[in-house]
């Protein structure tokens, strides 16, 4: 065994062979230096464990690649998303708009104006962007980006509530998915929580009795992932906003995801939307740039003025401010909606897809593979808004299934250990992958995977 130690190349001399050096201009000096080290030890320990016997040099060289590319490849990739749900939490939420990428990367490569006024030639607030365009969607006076909805709602409360009291309805104090738990925010935020109400019935009455001038605001919390039926009593919003106004206390709402455009159309009765809370006269809404707008990860507060201004005075709003990417991001997407490019948003494009256009692209894309056509099946599926949304709520959609000597897991261990990994959905030990997630430029990646699956 020592002769074999003995025959382990020096890092040196494995730098100086010729196919080694010519890895160098792509992966840079002290990464291929690292990877010749990792791939030494390797075979040292190959060695001791008894694996090789012979070829050890060669060994060393054939480890070389794969270490760099593993070690040099970003953890974050992209995926196929043949789950259905459209604003899907593990899949990165919201697919952005090209459009707006475009915008966001001519803007980021490039010197901008994020703190200077052009007009006055000096330095200006970065706050005052996405403002104007975020207003003039929503109809409200003002509005501020912060890092993410959670940062948000954590503001609001320090803001209005630091040292105070935050009354909540029992009901809606949940926990959603990625363990945001109101009453750890609240503390976190240094409120003291009120709850009223049971968590199936709140009255007017119990908010009314909980106010009290230790109150520093009065919270609404859309319960996103999960949903109390049967005998549940809420109050309207509009009467908890009359109430606070008498009492001169802050009303802010919790939006989380909820919905820009009334869903009816698509069957979807009780999704609150944004423009509902705006006209009920709450103070301060906040919600997700991703799950909400189908932007990128942000949090939005839109609403009055006065409490806005003193929202930006906030320190803490320092340690959760946002970047010109995303910036730029929701300034151009506010204007794709408000232009009304709703064809620019692929979340918009998803929710609105039909049942029969989604089985017309089924349709087409089976049509490529002429003789194995039988192997692949087109069955109805229910796909989901997601992110929070609707939750019990369903499209009707189409999906791809396979018909092969093969079990739902080993189909979905094949799709998932693709280099862009496609993930889909099991369902009574049927995997499939429902075509309403499925992109464009996904289509030509999924032909050349289920080909190399039909005839491998
Ligand atoms: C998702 C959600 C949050 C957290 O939002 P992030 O943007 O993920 O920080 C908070 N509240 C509600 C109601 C939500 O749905």
């Amino acid at each position: 065994m020592k002769d074999l130690f003995k025959k382990i190349p020096s890092v040196d001399s494995v730098l100086l062979n010729e196919k080694i050096k010519k890895l160098l201009p792509e992966f840079g000096l002290s990464s291929v230096k690292n990877a010749i080290r990792e791939a030494v030890e390797r075979v040292r320990f190959e060695i001791k464990e008894g694996k090789i016997k012979s070829e050890i040099e060669k060994r060393v060289y054939e480890l070389i690649p794969s270490i760099l590319s593993k070690n040099l490849s970003p953890s974050l990739k992209r995926v196929i998303n043949g789950t259905g749900i459209i604003i899907h939490t593990n899949l990165g939420r919201a697919v952005i708009s090209e459009k707006v990428m475009d915008y966001v990367s001519n803007i980021a490569t490039a010197y901008n104006n994020l703190e200077y006024d052009l007009e006055k030639g000096k330095r200006g607030h970065r706050d005052i962007h996405a403002e104007r365009l975020l207003s003039e969607f929503f109809g409200v006076e003002s509005a501020t980006v912060v890092n993410n909805n959670a940062a948000a709602v954590m503001l609001i409360i320090n803001t209005f509530a630091e040292g105070k009291e935050v009354v909540v309805s029992r009901g809606e104090l949940i926990e959603i998915g990625g363990s945001f738990r109101i009453p750890e925010i609240m503390k976190k935020a240094g409120a003291k929580l009120v709850e009223v109400g049971t968590t199936n019935k709140t009255h007017l009455r119990d908010y009314e009795e909980a106010i009290n001038e230790n109150t520093g605001l009065v919270l609404k919390v859309h319960p996103s992932n999960y949903r109390i039926t049967g005998f549940t009593e809420s109050v309207p919003a509009e009467e908890i906003a009359k109430l606070c106004k008498e009492k001169g206390v802050v009303f802010a709402e919790d939006m989380g995801s909820g919905n820009i455009y009334d869903l009816t159309s698509l069957k979807i009765y009780d999704e609150p939307t944004v423009s509902q809370s705006v006209k009920a006269g709450i103070d301060l809404i906040s919600f997700s740039g991703d799950k909400l707008l189908g932007c990128v990860q942000a949090g939005i507060i839109i609403g009055k003025r006065k409490f806005i201004e003193k929202i930006r005075k906030n320190h803490l709003l320092r340690a959760l401010r946002v970047d010109k990417i995303t910036y730029s991001a929701i300034e151009k997407h506010m204007q794709l909606l408000l232009t009304e490019k709703f064809d620019q948003i692929p979340v918009y494009k998803m929710i609105f897809k039909s049942p029969e256009e989604i089985k017309r692209e089924l349709e087409n894309f089976i049509e490529d593979f002429s003789d194995a056509k039988e192997k692949l099946k087109i069955v109805p599926v229910k796909s989901k808004i997601g992110g929070g949304t609707t939750p019990e709520r369903e499209l009707d959609s189409f999906a791809l299934a396979f018909d092969l000597e093969k079990s739902a897991v080993e189909i979905e261990n094949y799709f998932r250990s693709r280099e862009i990994p496609v993930i889909g959905r099991i369902k009574d030990d049927v995997f499939f992958i429902d075509f309403r997630t499925i992109l464009k430029k996904d289509i030509s990646v999924l032909k050349d995977y289920v080909g190399k699956l039909l005839s491998p």
